[in-house]
């Protein structure tokens, strides 16, 4: 199936730089396939590294083409954002993501956080809290279990007003982590205005180590920081043991990447759960 998947990445990768029609091509199907309910999400453990349990999940979306297999979303998610179309593909995403989370809850597995990414533009829309407030009232998910995802990049623009937007959300009880951080922005001042939880180190800066000393020193820097600043820090990439000792060492609480699990569709992370819990 990756393969398969790959395959028609590629043919899509190309047709976003190819041509305006193109384009026109892929966004006209990108409706259809909402409509006709093509996406389906896939989760992938957030692992503690105090003692190796999977205490969260992050729901990460595909596109299931029919009779062509799977889509990844860096090849979607652009196009979804320029378009809008990523407003009510990430409210799917939310009611889906949240529903599951629900299920998984009423069944006794023990899971304490579902993370779901929120796109610079659905972060902008007025109604945010609003949207947010309603899909947790819909699924019935108790507001503590859902962290949203935001990236620096996103929370920067604009400034002041999304200082009242996060207030609101943490009022409401959700958790907000920084996504992809170092990636974005310059100044870090925003770290103590915004009532934030949780800063997910790019995995740009797990890749290399140990072999690369600045990926090491900026990553020590960032867990060091998060700490000093009562900020949960979670390394995202995590592939290979040596990275994991390193993660450690340096104090950081939690990981994701392949050496604990890929993402994989809801039924075989409730396998993987209900196996951890040894059911
Ligand atoms: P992200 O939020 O940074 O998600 C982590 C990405 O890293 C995922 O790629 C995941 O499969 C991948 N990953 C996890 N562990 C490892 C590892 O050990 N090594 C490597 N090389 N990669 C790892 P994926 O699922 O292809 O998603 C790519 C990006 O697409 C996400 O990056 C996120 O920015 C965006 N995305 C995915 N789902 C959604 C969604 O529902 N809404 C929005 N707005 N964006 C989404
Ligand atoms: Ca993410
Ligand atoms: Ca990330
Ligand atoms: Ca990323």
């Amino acid at each position: 199936a990756k393969d398969k998947g790959r395959g028609t990445y590629h043919f899509y990768t190309e047709s976003l730089t190819r041509s305006a029609n193109e384009r026109l091509a892929l966004e006209t199907r990108l409706r259809r396939a909402l409509e006709q309910d093509e996406f389906v999400l896939h989760y992938q453990p957030l692992v503690a590294l105090t003692d190796g349990r999977i205490f969260g999940v992050e729901a990460l979306v595909r596109w299931q083409i029919p009779g062509e297999g799977l889509l990844y979303p860096n090849h979607f998610i652009p196009l979804a954002e320029e378009t809008g179309l990523i407003v009510p593909l990430g409210e799917w995403v939310l009611r889906t993501a949240c529903a599951r989370m629900k299920t998984w809850l009423d069944a006794g597995l023990p899971l304490e956080m579902l993370a779901v990414n929120l796109s610079p533009r659905q972060f902008r829309q007025g109604d945010l809290y609003e949207r947010i407030r309603a899909v947790l009232a819909e699924t019935r998910l108790p507001s503590r279990y859902l962290e949203l995802e935001i990236t620096e990049t996103a929370l920067m623009e604009d400034g002041p007003e999304n200082e009242t937007k996060l207030a609101a959300l943490k009022a409401l009880g959700v958790r907000i982590a920084i996504d992809d951080f170092g990636t974005g922005y310059s100044s870090l001042a925003y770290l103590k205005r915004f009532p934030i939880d949780k800063l997910k180190i790019d995995q740009s800066f797990v890749r290399d180590i140990p072999q690369d000393t600045s990926n090491m020193e900026i990553a020590a820097a960032i867990i060091a920081m998060a700490r000093n600043l009562k900020l949960e820090v979670l390394a995202e990439g995590v592939e290979a043991e040596a990275q994991l000792a390193f993660l450690k060492r340096h104090g950081c609480d939690v990981a994701q990447g392949y050496l604990f699990g890929h993402p994989v569709a809801a039924d075989a992370m409730q396998a993987t759960l209900e196996a951890a819990m040894g059911k």
